[in-house]
């Protein structure tokens, strides 16, 4: 179906902001303006859920997510970024990966099931998009992915 994206991230995030604790702090930076895309919307909120909760799950207290939507030519970037205890080089592609847990002693207590990334990168690319990390130890990660946006100045042009 066709949604504007920036809508249903509002919703999304809203609806996280009413479950975290004080000691994490959401930024927004998303434009006013309109993202149209044409995607299954529920399969797109599973993947902002667990983008979202792994953000929330690895921060720390007094950290900040931010939350960024950006057009880039015709496609839409979204960024999660996080001040969480961050993955190694190594590992930062391999979280993609069914069952992989970057740390299994630290994530082993914080529960999952290493699933979720492996089915958003699923979901992600059967939309045509593509998914990635970026990660500093220590410092925190960012989650991006990318989705084609609809052309909605076709129609203007003939
Ligand atoms: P599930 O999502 O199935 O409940 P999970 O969160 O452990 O379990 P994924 O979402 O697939 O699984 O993430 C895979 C692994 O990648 C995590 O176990 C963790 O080690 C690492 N990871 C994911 N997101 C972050 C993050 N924001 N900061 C640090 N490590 C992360
Ligand atoms: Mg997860």
């Amino acid at each position: 179906e066709k949604i504007d994206f920036i809508n249903l991230y509002h919703d999304i995030i809203d609806r996280f902001s009413m479950n975290i604790s004080e000691k994490i702090t959401f930024k927004r930076n998303l434009p006013s303006e309109k993202f149209i895309v044409w995607v299954n919307k529920d399969k797109l909120t599973q993947v902002l859920d667990n983008v979202i909760s792994n953000a929330i799950k690895y921060s720390p207290e007094g950290g900040t997510i931010r939350f960024g939507a950006q057009k880039q030519k015709n496609q839409l970037l979204v960024s999660i970024e996080d001040q969480g205890m961050g993955i190694s080089q190594d590992k930062v592609e391999k979280i993609f990966e069914r069952f992989y847990r970057a740390d299994k002693a630290r994530t082993r207590k914080l529960g999952g099931t290493g699933l979720g990334l492996a089915i958003a990168k699923e979901i992600i690319e059967a939309h045509d998009g593509r998914i990635w990390a970026k990660s500093k130890e220590g410092k925190g990660t960012t989650v991006l992915f990318t989705l084609p946006l609809m052309n909605q100045k076709r129609r203007d042009k003939k």
